[in-house]
């Protein structure tokens, strides 16, 4: 399997595009931390769930990546149990819906801590392990919000592109040490962030929440579909495959064509 022995940490992977990364990478026979907010109890059903499918050893966090102590715990927890992360998929994220005028500021630092400073904690702590093994692999769930931008998420749009720079510094950065770091750009895929989303626009915009799916959602996407998270998981493992050495510092779109407009 592409990846027994190794391990990936992937943020935000307890529903939605980052379940279905962990699920890919323990498939190829990594081991895999998982990490998100949960409820009493999820957190032992998610890790039977992996561990009666997958070979792979499976760990799991909490840590509520808007803290920067909570992540040093995370990242220790890793280099103590695991020996570190040869993969890191920052994918963790929220989103948020509003006029800029309206935008509550709470909401805006929560989306900058998440969306944004989270992948800075987390890769500056796991860029050293890297370095010294001569590999690693960086992934960061970006959006098509990464390259362009739509009313009424200021913090997202700010936070994603903030991402697309440090995804390209952080490729230089590693470029001759064995590290790649790359962005997945996906439009939108139908998760529990965009079902909320759903509704939040409807307020925004005054319009129906049928009208939001076909008007606005897959108005942006000219193959009018949804991007699956299967699809998603399938170019973050194409990533850390050989065929993918050369690519460093790519912006990987993933969106029915919606930014080639
Ligand atoms: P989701 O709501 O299904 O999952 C979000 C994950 O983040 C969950 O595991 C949740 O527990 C975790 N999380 C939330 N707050 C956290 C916190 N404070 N600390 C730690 N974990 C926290 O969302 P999703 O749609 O799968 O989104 C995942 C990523 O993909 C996000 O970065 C999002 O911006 C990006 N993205 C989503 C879409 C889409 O259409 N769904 C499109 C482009 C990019």
């Amino acid at each position: 399997m592409l990846h027994s022995g190794k391990t990936a940490l992937v943020t935000g992977s307890t529903s939605g595009i980052g379940k279905a990364i962990a699920e890919a990478f323990a498939a190829e026979g990594a081991n895999v931390v998982l990490n998100g907010l949960v409820k009493p109890g999820e957190d032992e059903a998610l890790l039977a769930e992996f561990r009666d499918k997958y070979e792979g050893k499976i760990g799991f966090s909490d840590a509520n990546l808007t803290d920067p102590e909570a992540i040093e715990g995370l990242m220790g927890y890793v280099a103590r149990d695991f020996g570190g992360a040869d993969i890191l998929v920052n994918n963790a994220g929220v989103q948020h819906v509003s006029p800029i005028e309206d935008f509550p500021v709470s909401k805006w630092d929560l989306i900058i801590a998440l969306n944004l400073s989270s992948a800075f904690h987390t890769t500056r702590m796991a860029i050293s392990g890297m370095k010294e093994k001569g590999w690693g692999r960086i992934i960061n769930t970006a959006s098509a919000h990464a390259l362009v931008a739509s009313p009424y998420k200021v913090a997202y749009v700010a936070a994603k592109h903030g991402i697309a720079g440090m995804t390209k510094t952080v490729a230089l950065e590693g470029a001759q040490h064995g590290v790649r770091c790359n962005a997945i750009c996906p439009g939108y895929v139908h998760t529990p962030l965009v079902d909320a989303q759903i509704g939040d626009t409807a307020k925004a915009r005054g319009m129906s929440e049928d009208e939001v799916v076909k008007d606005v959602i897959l108005a942006a996407q000219p193959t009018k579909e949804f991007v699956t998270v299967e699809q998603v998981a399938a170019m973050a493992v194409f990533l850390t495959s050989p065929g993918g050495d050369q690519i460093n510092g790519a912006m990987m779109q993933m969106d029915g064509g919606w930014v080639a407009q």
